[in-house]
């Protein structure tokens, strides 16, 4: 990406902020790398839900990790496809089930060690774009660009609804606000790796404005930076 050597952009933020979509169409533009790393503790859960069903241990978890081999992808037309030894999870990865257990998970500090490792892994061939909850603070401190995303709860309940019912389902909107708020409150409460902007990240507040201009910002931002790299 630049002379010399590959970079990596965070763009962190709570659930439904617009990160993943917003980073998808940056990494087109830009022929970067995306990676969702919520789609990888996702794929952790998916895996342990299958294991054990709903009573695992963090020990069960963790004796899990030494089994599991992860591996994204991210295609031409801007998607991203999740591969759990093997398998396509990107699908399955997406249910409410997964949603509902994935805090317990994410908060075993040897999940978070496992997943930034994969993700560092990646970020040694290639120039990268990363959306998640501890990028720019944890993962990737030196990312040459951080981006903290957020929108309000009505906003990001707002989006998910439309995602909802254009697969066909029809949700409480009130319902979503609550999940939001609870997904929000265990995300920054988390002992490591919590969702916390970086002193040096910029904030983008997404609640009035369209995705487009969001995309607009960081692309300036990014050719701005990378100039001088
Ligand atoms: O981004 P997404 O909503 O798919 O993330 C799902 C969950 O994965 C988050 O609520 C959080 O529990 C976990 N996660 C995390 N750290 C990240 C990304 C996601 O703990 N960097």
């Amino acid at each position: 990406m630049t002379k010399n050597k590959n970079i990596v952009i965070a763009i962190d933020g709570p659930a439904g902020s617009g990160k993943s979509s917003v980073a998808r169409e940056v990494a087109k533009r830009m022929g970067l790398q995306y990676i969702d790393s919520g789609a990888l503790y996702r794929a952790i859960t998916l895996y342990v839900l299958e294991k054990s069903g709903e009573s695992f241990t963090p020990e069960d978890v963790c004796r899990y990790l030494n089994t599991i081999h992860l591996e994204q992808v991210f295609n031409a037309d801007g998607s991203c496809t999740t591969i759990c030894n093997g398998i396509d999870v990107s699908e399955k990865i997406r249910s409410e089930t997964i949603a509902s257990h994935i805090g317990k998970i994410s908060d075993i500090v040897e999940v978070r060690h496992f997943v930034n490792a994969r993700m560092r892994e990646w970020a040694r061939d290639h120039s990268i774009i990363v959306d998640g909850r501890d990028i720019g603070t944890v993962v990737f401190p030196d990312a040459i660009i951080k981006i903290y995303l957020d929108a309000s709860v009505d906003e990001r309940a707002k989006r998910r609804a439309l995602e909802y019912s254009l697969k066909g389902k029809d949700v409480d909107r009130d319902e979503l606000k609550t999940q939001i708020r609870l997904r929000d409150e265990q995300d920054m409460k988390r002992e490591f790796g919590a969702l916390k902007k970086s002193d040096d990240a910029i904030y983008l507040d997404t609640s009035n404005i369209t995705q487009n201009e969001v995309v607009q910002s960081i692309y300036s931002l990014i050719n701005t930076k990378i100039q001088y790299c």
